[in-house]
């Protein structure tokens, strides 16, 4: 978890390399499913091109089968997603059924100041439709109200570990890889 802008795509996927588990990120998803123009993809690109979430039954819809595909012994890193609390009472429900526990929750916390700064960066250089200043608003709003009550539930569970965000990518990573070893 972490705000839009945190660094949660950059070191998922990186953490998937290292580790060789499966990367699963709803965000690259949904693009890939408006880049294929499936019907899925015509449905969510409203939502998110406005910096809303999409709606659960949709994400649901487009991870329970990704889940699937998940090897018995094998693990995995979720990005992205659970990004509400239904979202994350159905995971629990998927996982359980598929014998995969959820070992940790990791939140990077970045300031909103420093958000503002990456995802304007990105739009200059990826073009993403929804890093302009007004969506980037209604994302960190989005953010706040919606996917920060999971920090509290995965505290409560003793799943929560906090890295600080702000650091170069490099020492981030170093702190996530020493997470794992703990
Ligand atoms: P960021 O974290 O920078 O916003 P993502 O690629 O994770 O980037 O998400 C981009 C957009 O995709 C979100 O603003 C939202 O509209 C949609 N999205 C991604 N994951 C989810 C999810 N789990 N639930 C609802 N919407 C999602």
């Amino acid at each position: 978890m972490g705000p839009p802008g945190s660094g949660k795509g950059t070191q998922a996927k990186r953490l998937a390399e290292r580790y060789r588990v499966m990367h699963l990120s709803t965000g690259d998803m949904l693009r890939a499913e408006i880049a294929s123009r499936h019907a899925l993809g015509r449905s969510a690109q409203g939502y998110m091109d406005r910096g809303d979430l999409v709606p659960d039954g949709l994400i649901l819809d487009m991870i329970r089968s990704r889940l699937q595909e998940i090897p018995e012994d094998g693990g995995f890193i979720l990005d992205g997603f659970p990004r509400t609390v239904a979202q994350a009472e159905e995971l629990d429900g998927l996982l359980n059924g598929l014998h995969l526990p959820l070992e940790r929750a990791v939140l990077i916390e970045v300031s909103d100041a420093q958000i503002k700064i990456r995802l304007s960066g990105r739009a200059r250089l990826e073009g993403r439709s929804d890093d302009t200043d007004e969506v980037i608003d209604r994302r960190l709003d989005v953010y706040r109200r919606q996917t920060e009550p999971l920090i509290a539930l995965y505290e409560k569970r003793g799943l929560l570990s906090r890295v600080k965000g702000e650091a170069p990518v490099e020492s981030v990573f170093a702190e996530l890889e020493h997470l794992r070893t703990e």
